[in-house]
């Protein structure tokens, strides 16, 4: 079935392990790995379970729910609803925090359910997403207080997240900040904790650099797992496959037509006023896959010579002048994704799925 999105499960098992080793390296030991961007798969599941990593985390109760752990302990990413904490509670072991209310809620759960549930508290540094103000140290402790007090709860540990909304980039001086609102907390209740998880695929350059301070033990890392880059700069991670996923779509026409639309420009079909540019006849090649798919900005192709032209609701439009072997009507074309494309390519009820399994 065409559109498909195509996991290379083999890939995939090297980019976790590689990881996992890149990171216990340098004293990251409990790694998370993010599964929410290929919503959970469970093909991509298992297979990430088979590295070392610690933890499999997600920002959906759904997807803990159905993936089960697989003897991994589960994270959930997202702060909890307080209307989903009986979920919460049997779906992930632990879960991030910031909310006295969600705290309540999860410790009723919990006691209900006859479990403990592990609250990570997590501190904003400034990204300004989630997370209790890092300068709002009373708030902090007092709801560190309230977790350390709650015999349904184990505070367990320390969190932030940066370069999501704010773009803000982790630093030795917001790491800094994290540590010390950590130590605070940590001097309160008189022991050390256990998890301290310094931050997303963002933070790896600074883990490569060394300069990740030795208390964090943890980082959740969702896109550098399936797109083998880190996310601070975006650069790719060596050693590691940025072809893991892939999207095939199928050629439904190659003609050769003028580059430039006959007769009078208006807007597009989606009200756009599209820019065009004669660069003389060329040979096009539609593929079906459009806007209702996929977002086919973030699609790269992946056979040199291939360009993107542009996308309507169905129809995605190629340049295939300049490509060495002749595309023809029927061929698949592939094409590797951004962040955003895998997220529509693993939510769209329009594209399919298929595996390419270890030792094929
Ligand atoms: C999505 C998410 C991650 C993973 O981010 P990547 O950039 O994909 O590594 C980590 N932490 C939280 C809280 C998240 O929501």
């Amino acid at each position: 079935m065409y559109p498909q999105v195509v996991i290379d499960l083999e890939k995939l098992s090297h980019n976790a392990r590689q990881l996992s080793r890149i990171a216990a390296e340098r004293g990251v030991t409990e790694l998370a790995f993010v599964t929410k961007v290929f919503c959970a798969d469970t093909e991509m599941v298992r297979t990430i379970a088979a590295s070392p990593c610690r933890y499999l985390a997600d920002s959906r109760v759904e997807n803990l729910a159905r993936s089960g752990g697989m003897g991994k302990e589960r994270i959930l990413l997202r702060l909890p609803m307080p209307s989903q904490a009986a979920e919460v509670v049997r779906a992930a072991e632990i879960s991030f925090n910031s909310e006295q209310a969600a705290l309540r809620a999860l410790s009723q759960a919990a006691r209900e359910a006859g479990l403990v549930h592990k609250a990570v508290l997590m501190i904003d540094l400034g990204d300004l997403r989630e997370g209790i103000f890092f300068q709002n140290e009373a708030l902090l402790l007092e709801t560190a207080a309230m977790a350390e007090a709650d015999p349904n709860l184990e505070l367990f540990g320390t969190a932030f997240n940066l370069t999501c909304y704010g773009s803000v980039l982790p630093s030795e001086e917001n790491l800094a900040a994290f540590l010390e609102m950590t130590e605070k907390i940590e001097k309160q209740i008189g022991r050390r904790l256990p998890f301290i998880s310094g931050g997303n695929s963002s933070s790896i350059p600074l883990l490569l650099a060394g300069k990740m301070p030795g208390r964090v033990n943890n980082l959740r890392l969702g896109e550098a797992l399936v797109l083998g880059r880190e996310t601070a700069y975006g650069a790719d991670l060596d050693g590691m496959y940025g072809d893991a996923v892939r999207l095939e779509a199928e050629v439904v026409e190659v003609q050769v037509k003028p580059s430039y639309p006959i007769g009078e420009i208006g807007v597009n079909a989606f009200g756009e006023r599209g820019s065009y540019t004669d660069i003389g006849p060329r040979r096009r090649a539609i593929a079906a896959i459009g806007r209702q798919d996929m977002d086919c900005d973030s699609l790269r192709p992946a056979l040199a010579g291939v360009t993107v032209v542009g996308a309507s609701s169905d129809h995605l439009i190629l340049d295939v002048t300049d490509c060495e072997k002749p595309v023809e009507v029927g061929d698949a074309l592939s094409f590797t994704m951004t962040y955003g494309g895998l997220l529509r390519g693993f939510t769209s009820g329009y594209v399919g799925r298929s595996y390419e399994r270890i030792g094929r």
